[in-house]
C-alpha cells in the first residue's frame, strides 16, 4: 500500500495536475521491460478543470474528486475486468441489476458478447456508442488507446417496468441477489427527457455513468493504423463521489457525506439556510467543491501565485470567494470551511490533519488579498455593465476583461461567469490579444539582456594562444598561472577604430591593446567565479612580468567564461599571467552565500516547509533572499530566523561540497531550485543535517567564518513573495558598531546614563506634547479675545453688521474657528478678517445665515476680491471662504477692499 500520488503531477510535464487514476501508471502500458507488478488497485485524488463551468450546476461534476480504479498491465483482460466489475457492483455494492445499463464501443463485439452472453444483461440494455464516448486515447497523435465500456445507473426507472421485471426476474436471475438486501439507490423524478428512446448517451441526466472500464489494447501509429499491444491492459475509473451519491440515495453529489458537511458549516457561518434550487444552491456547491480542492492542494505545499498551478489555485479561490459573498458573507469565510474538509477526510489523508493550520492560514491570506481588490473590481464591473446595458450592448470587450484581470486580479473565467449572470457575452479572443500585447511589451523590455549576450558572440576576437579554455578552478584555488586564449576591446567601436588606424594612442600597430583600455578576454583556466545563480562575479587581477590587468567583471557566455577588465600596465600578451582573486570581495561573497543557505534552512524551519527560494542575490556587501510565504512574518518570527542562523554559525559546521548525479542528489533530499536547469552531474552543498542544496557557488569552509548574521530588512515584493536583506561578517559588525554610535549620540544629546535613554526619551516626548497642548490653549484664548474685539468693533450699516479687521492668529484653523463664532454671533452680518502668518497673508470671509438668505453677497466672492490685492487667490462656499497671498504689506488694503465689496452688495 502506498499513499495516493500527489495532485501536483510530478513526472509529467504535460499535466498540471493528476486528473485521473491512471496518470501514475501511464508508462506501464507502453513499457517493454519487466514490471515490478502487473496488477494494481487504487484510490487516487484528482484535480480536473475541464468541467469547471459545470461544477455546482449539475449533480455530478467536480474539480477535486477521488477516483477508484483497478489496473492490469498485460495481466488479466476484458473478460475478467467485466466479470469482476459486475460482481463488485451487484454483490458487494448490492445495486439493483434492474437499474443498471452498460455501453460498449460500437466495434467492440468482444465486450458486447461478454455482457450479453456471459453476464446476461438484456441486449436492449447494452448500448453501442461511438468513438467520442467509448474510445479512449491516444492522448497525443500516437500512443496507447483502446475501447471502453461504461456502467450506468438509471435515475428515473419506469415503475411499471421495474415491477414487471421483479415478477419475471428475467435476464438477471443468475446474479442471485437477495432482493431484500438490494441498495435502494436514488430515484429522481423528472430528471430524464421522458422520450421513449432515452438511453445511455442521451443528453439528459437520467443515466448516471459511474464506472468506466477502459481496455488499452492498441497503439495508434503515425499513419493512423492501430497495432495490437503486446501488453494489453485494463484501466478502470469510478468516481467515489458519484458512488457515494448512489449508495447514500442522494440526488446530487453535494448531498453526500463528502460535501454536505461543508455546506452545513457554511449555512451555520452565514446564519441562514440556502434554498434547495437556484443560483444560490449553485454557489454553495461551487464553494464546497473548490474548498475541498484548495485544502488538498495547500496540504501538498502548493501556493496560490500567478504561474501555472498556483494560478489555477488562485482562480479557484477567487471564484469561491466571490460566490460566498453572493451568499451574504461580509468577511473572508473560506478559511473557516477548510477545517471541515480536514475533519471529513483525515482518516484517508493524514496530511490534511498535519497541515490543518497551514491550509487555513494560506486560504485566509489569499482571501484577504482578494478582498482588497474585489470590491473595487466589482464596482468597476458594475460600471462597465451599466454602460453596456445603457447602450444596448451585449458583449464585454477583451479590453474590459483584461483591465479587470490586470488591475483587479479578476481571472477571466470569473469575469465571464459574472457577465453570464447578467446575460452578457465576453470576448475571450480579444482578451487573449490583450494578454499577447502585454507579453510582447514585457519581452521588448528584456531585449537589452539578449543584446548583451549577442555582443559576446561577435567575431572581433584576437587569438593569443590555442587550446581548451574556461575551466573553472576557483573552488579550491584563488591563485593560478593562466594563459589568455583570446581577447578583444570591450567597446566594439574601439576595435573598429583601431582597424582604421585612428586609435593609435590606444592600440599599437599589431592591434594589441595598451594601458588604459577596457578589454574582454578568455583564459585557459580561471579562478574567477562568473556571475551565476544570483552570486556576483569575483574581482582580482592578472599579473605578468610586462603587464597587469584588473578584472572587474566575469560572465558566462555559452561555454566560455568571459572576463572584463582594464589594462593597467603594459600590453595584452598571451601570458603566463598570475591570476589572483581579490580576497577582500571573495570572502564576503562566500560568507553571504553560505549564510543564504542557512537562511533558507532557517526560514523553512520557522515559517514552514512551504517556503521556497524565489530568487537570490549574493554580493560582497549584502545578500538578498526572495522566498514564497503568504503573509509578512512577525517581528518575533524574524528574530527567531535570525537567531537560528546565528546558532548554525556558532556551531561552526563544516560546509561540504560533492558532485553526484542529479537523481542521487534529489533522492538524498537536496533542494533544487524550481525553474533552474541542471545537468547530469551536479554539485551539492551540504551543511550539517538539514541544509542540502544544489549549488555552483563559492562558500566558506565552516559556518563559523560567516561571523555574524544580521537581517536588515523584510518586505513584500509581490503577492505571495517576500524579500529579506541581510549582512554578514565585517558588514554586520560595521552595522552593529554604527547602531552603538547612534545610540551613544542620542545618550549624549538627552543626557543621563545609557540605561535611562528610553525613559528619558519618553519624558521628552511627553513634555513636548504638553507644551503643544498649552500653546494651543493659549492660542485659543487669544483668538477668543480677538473675536470679542472684532464683535465690539463691528459697524452697523442699515441693520447689517459689517466686520473688517486685522487679527493676531497663528493658523488657518484658528481663522476658521473665529469665522464660525462670528457667523453664529452675527447672523445678519458679513465681513473679512486677515492675519500674517510666517510672512504670508491669510484671509477669511464670512456671511451670516440670515444675510445669506437674502442672496446679496457670497463669502467666496469677497475672499477672491481681497486676495487679488495681496497677490494671491482663493475662494470657497457662499457662507465662508478662505484665501491667501504673499504680499503682507498690502493686508490692510485687502481688508478695505473686502469691506467695500460687501458694502456695495448690501446697500
Ligand atoms: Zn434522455
Ligand atoms: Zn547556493
Amino acid at each position: 500500500m502506498c499513499p495516493s500520488a500527489p495532485l501536483a503531477a510530478g513526472g509529467d510535464p504535460t499535466l498540471l495536475f493528476t486528473a485521473a487514476g491512471m496518470v501514475q501508471f501511464k508508462e506501464y502500458y507502453s513499457s517493454e521491460g519487466p514490471l515490478a507488478f502487473t496488477r494494481a488497485a487504487s484510490v487516487q485524488k484528482c484535480l480536473r478543470l475541464s468541467d469547471l463551468e459545470n461544477v455546482g450546476r449539475t449533480l455530478r461534476h467536480h474539480t477535486f474528486f477521488e477516483m477508484l480504479g483497478n489496473f492490469s498491465f498485460g495481466d488479466y483482460f476484458k473478460q475478467e475486468a467485466i466479470d469482476w466489475a459486475w460482481e463488485f457492483v451487484t454483490q458487494v455494492l448490492r445495486l439493483d441489476p434492474q437499474r443498471l445499463w452498460v455501453s460498449v464501443y460500437e466495434d467492440d463485439e468482444e465486450a458486447r458478447r461478454i455482457w450479453e452472453n456471459g453476464i446476461g444483461v438484456p441486449r436492449s440494455k447494452v448500448v453501442s456508442l461511438g468513438q467520442k464516448d467509448n474510445f479512449w486515447g491516444p492522448v497525443g497523435r500516437t500512443g496507447v488507446c483502446g475501447p471502453c465500456s461504461e456502467i450506468y445507473i438509471d435515475l428515473e426507472p419506469d415503475p411499471e417496468e421495474m415491477a414487471r421485471a421483479a415478477q419475471t426476474s428475467s435476464g438477471f436471475s443468475e446474479t442471485g441477489v437477495d432482493p431484500r438486501a438490494i441498495t435502494a439507490g436514488p430515484v429522481i423524478p423528472g430528471i430524464g427527457c421522458g422520450r421513449a428512446d432515452c438511453r445511455p448517451g442521451c443528453e439528459c441526466d437520467r443515466f448516471l455513468e459511474f464506472w468506466n472500464l477502459v481496455f488499452p489494447q492498441f497503439y495508434k501509429e503515425e499513419d493512423g493504423s492501430l497495432r495490437e499491444l503486446k501488453r494489453k491492459g485494463i484501466d478502470t475509473g469510478m468516481g467515489l463521489e458519484r458512488l457515494a451519491m448512489i449508495l447514500q440515495g442522494r440526488s446530487t453529489v453535494f448531498e453526500t457525506d463528502l460535501l454536505k458537511p461543508i455546506i452545513d458549516r457554511m449555512e451555520e457561518l452565514l446564519e441562514r439556510e440556502i434554498p434547495a434550487g437556484g443560483e444560490e444552491r449553485v454557489s454553495a456547491n461551487v464553494v464546497a467543491d473548490h474548498t475541498r480542492a484548495l485544502a488538498f492542494a495547500f496540504a501538498e505545499g502548493m501556493m496560490p501565485s500567478n504561474e501555472e498551478r498556483g494560478y489555477v489555485l488562485r482562480r479557484l479561490l477567487r471564484r469561491a470567494s466571490r460566490r460566498v459573498r453572493t451568499l451574504g458573507a461580509r468577511r473572508p469565510l473560506l478559511h473557516k470551511l477548510v477545517g471541515v474538509v480536514t475533519d471529513a477526510m483525515r482518516d484517508a489523508y493524514p496530511e490534511l490533519s498535519d497541515k490543518r493550520e497551514h491550509i487555513a492560514r494560506v486560504t485566509k491570506a489569499e482571501e484577504e488579498r482578494f478582498e482588497k481588490t474585489l470590491e473595487l473590481g466589482i464596482a468597476r464591473f458594475e460600471e462597465l455593465v451599466g454602460k453596456l446595458e445603457a447602450s444596448g450592448e451585449k458583449r464585454l470587450s477583451g479590453q474590459h476583461v483584461f483591465t479587470l484581470y490586470d488591475t483587479y486580479g479578476f481571472p477571466p473565467d470569473l469575469t465571464e461567469e459574472m457577465a453570464r449572470e447578467r446575460g452578457l457575452e465576453t470576448d475571450s479572443a480579444g482578451f487573449e490579444q490583450e494578454m499577447e500585447k502585454q507579453r510582447r511589451a514585457a519581452q521588448a523590455k528584456s531585449r537589452f539582456v539578449t543584446e548583451r549576450v549577442k555582443r559576446l558572440s561577435t567575431k572581433d576576437w584576437t587569438t593569443l594562444s590555442a587550446g581548451g579554455h574556461s575551466k573553472f578552478v576557483g573552488y579550491k584555488k584563488l591563485e593560478e598561472k593562466v594563459l589568455i586564449r583570446k581577447f578583444r576591446w570591450a567597446d566594439a567601436g574601439a576595435a573598429a577604430g583601431a582597424a582604421c588606424g585612428r586609435r593609435t594612442v590606444d592600440a599599437d600597430a599589431s592591434g594589441k591593446a595598451v594601458a588604459g583600455q577596457t578589454i574582454e578576454f578568455i583564459l585557459d583556466k580561471t579562478p574567477f567565479y562568473a556571475e551565476a545563480g544570483g552570486q556576483v562575479a569575483d574581482k582580482g587581477r592578472l599579473i605578468s612580468q610586462n603587464s597587469t590587468i584588473e578584472v572587474t567583471g566575469v560572465v558566462r557566455s555559452g561555454g566560455a567564461v568571459v572576463h572584463r577588465g582594464r589594462l593597467v600596465r603594459g600590453q595584452v600578451e598571451p601570458g603566463p599571467y598570475e591570476a589572483v582573486v581579490d580576497l577582500g570581495t571573495r570572502m564576503p561573497i562566500a560568507r553571504n552565500h553560505t549564510a543564504t543557505h542557512l537562511l533558507h534552512c532557517a526560514l523553512r524551519s520557522v515559517l514552514g516547509d512551504h517556503v521556497r527560494q524565489a530568487g537570490s542575490l549574493v554580493a560582497a556587501d549584502r545578500l538578498r533572499f526572495d522566498y514564497t510565504h503568504f503573509q509578512a512574518p512577525s517581528a518575533s518570527e524574524l528574530e527567531e530566523v535570525e537567531n537560528a542562523v546565528n546558532e548554525l554559525v556558532l556551531e561552526d559546521i563544516e560546509v561540504c561540497d560533492d558532485v553526484c548525479s542529479y537523481a542521487e542528489a534529489i533522492q538524498g533530499g537536496a533542494t533544487a531550485l524550481f525553474g533552474e536547469k541542471y545537468g547530469d552531474r551536479v554539485r551539492q552543498i551540504t551543511i550539517g543535517a538539514r541544509s542540502k542544496e544544489l549549488c555552483g557557488g563559492t562558500h566558506v569552509r565552516r559556518t563559523g567564518q560567516v561571523g555574524h548574521f544580521l537581517i536588515v530588512s523584510e518586505s513584500a515584493i509581490g503577492s505571495g513573495t517576500r524579500r529579506i536583506e541581510a549582512v554578514t561578517g565585517t558588514e554586520a559588525r560595521a552595522r552593529i558598531v554604527e547602531r552603538g554610535k547612534t545610540l551613544q549620540a542620542m545618550v549624549d544629546l538627552v543626557g543621563g546614563a545609557k540605561e535611562e535613554l528610553l525613559a528619558r526619551a519618553a519624558e521628552l516626548v511627553k513634555a513636548r506634547e504638553e507644551l503643544e497642548r498649552k500653546s494651543h490653549h493659549d492660542e485659543k484664548t487669544k483668538a477668543a479675545a480677538e473675536v470679542e474685539r472684532i464683535l465690539s468693533s463691528a459697524e452697523d450699516v442699515s441693520g447689517v453688521k459689517l466686520v473688517s479687521a486685522r487679527v493676531d492668529m497663528a493658523s488657518q484653523d484658528m481663522l476658521r474657528e473665529a469665522g464660525d463664532v462670528l457667523r453664529q454671533k452675527l447672523p445678519r452680518g458679513a465681513g473679512i478678517i486677515g492675519a500674517v502668518v510666517g510672512g504670508k497673508v491669510l484671509l477669511l470671509s464670512f456671511v451670516g445665515d440670515s444675510l445669506l438668505a437674502e442672496k446679496k453677497v457670497a463669502a467666496g466672492d469677497v475672499a477672491r476680491e481681497a486676495a487679488r490685492i495681496v497677490g494671491g487667490g482663493g475662494g470657497g462656499k457662499p457662507h465662508m471662504a478662505t484665501a491667501g497671498g504673499h504680499d503682507a504689506s498690502a493686508l490692510d488694503k485687502a481688508l478695505a477692499t473686502g469691506r467695500e465689496f460687501i458694502l456695495e452688495r448690501i446697500k
